[in-house]
């Protein structure tokens, strides 16, 4: 998948995978960084959004692992753009890219996220998506350092300190911090029963925002993407 040149030049990465915890600012990073490199960007956390808006849409409990099987079918009418300057994600003929950011659907979307089923179709079409990008991606989730794109170029675990997270989420969100702090805290809680994202698999590095600028998180990802390679 790399550009890697023999001859020590500088070279840049293809796939760009990062991971992290709900609130590490890895959306907006991974955004950014596409944008500079002039790369794709994939936001695999609005597929497990999109489908708990459609289940609670039509009435169902997410928490029901037979209604999430039976919503399965409408990841066909999936869309998920992958333009740096916005992803925009449609489902079922409806558009929902602002409806899926919403407090309710992140407090159900775990449910989602836990079965199995929901998690092997979704990560179908993000390998598409993936294998289709040109001339670069970044995609941004929970396991795509380990299981959507165990190849990728450049592996980044984001993290932060978990007061920080709650602070820069209460920034995004409003509404009452000490809630939203238990939010965030009970869908780590639960999304990392299925996968570790707080841990770093061989070869990821470990990016901690806590005391970086948004900037400074930004270069630092840029830079491990087109470092030199002297091989
Ligand atoms: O990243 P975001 O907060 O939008 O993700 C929403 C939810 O989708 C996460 O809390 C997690 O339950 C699930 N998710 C996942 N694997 C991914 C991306 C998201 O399980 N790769």
């Amino acid at each position: 998948m790399s550009g890697t040149s023999s001859t020590g030049t500088a070279s840049t990465a293809t796939v760009i995978a990062i991971d992290g915890p709900a609130g590490s600012g890895k959306s907006s990073v991974a955004r950014a960084v596409a944008r500079e490199l002039g790369f794709q960007f994939l936001d695999t956390g609005a597929a497990y959004r999109a489908l708990t808006w459609l289940i609670l849409e039509r009435g169902g409990d997410t928490d029901v692992e037979a209604t999430v099987i039976a919503s399965l079918g409408a990841l066909d009418s999936l869309g998920l753009t992958v333009d740096a300057s916005g992803q925009r994600v449609t489902i079922d003929g409806t558009d929902v890219t602002e409806a899926i950011r919403s407090e309710r659907i992140s407090g159900a979307v775990s449910g989602v996220a836990r079965t199995i089923a929901a998690r092997e179709a979704v990560n179908v079409r993000f390998r598409e998506i993936i294998a289709e990008a040109a001339p670069g991606i970044v995609a941004e989730g929970r396991d795509i350092t380990t299981v959507v794109a165990p190849d990728a170029d450049v592996r980044v675990l984001l993290t932060a300190d978990e007061a920080v997270r709650i602070r820069r989420r209460f920034g995004d969100v409003g509404g009452d911090q000490h809630q939203v702090g238990a939010s965030l805290a009970a869908r780590d809680a639960s999304d990392s029963q299925v996968v570790d994202f707080l841990n770093a698999a061989d070869g990821v590095t470990v990016v901690d925002s806590t005391d970086l600028t948004f900037d400074e998180t930004v270069d630092t990802i840029v830079r491990l993407a087109t470092e030199e390679h002297h091989d």
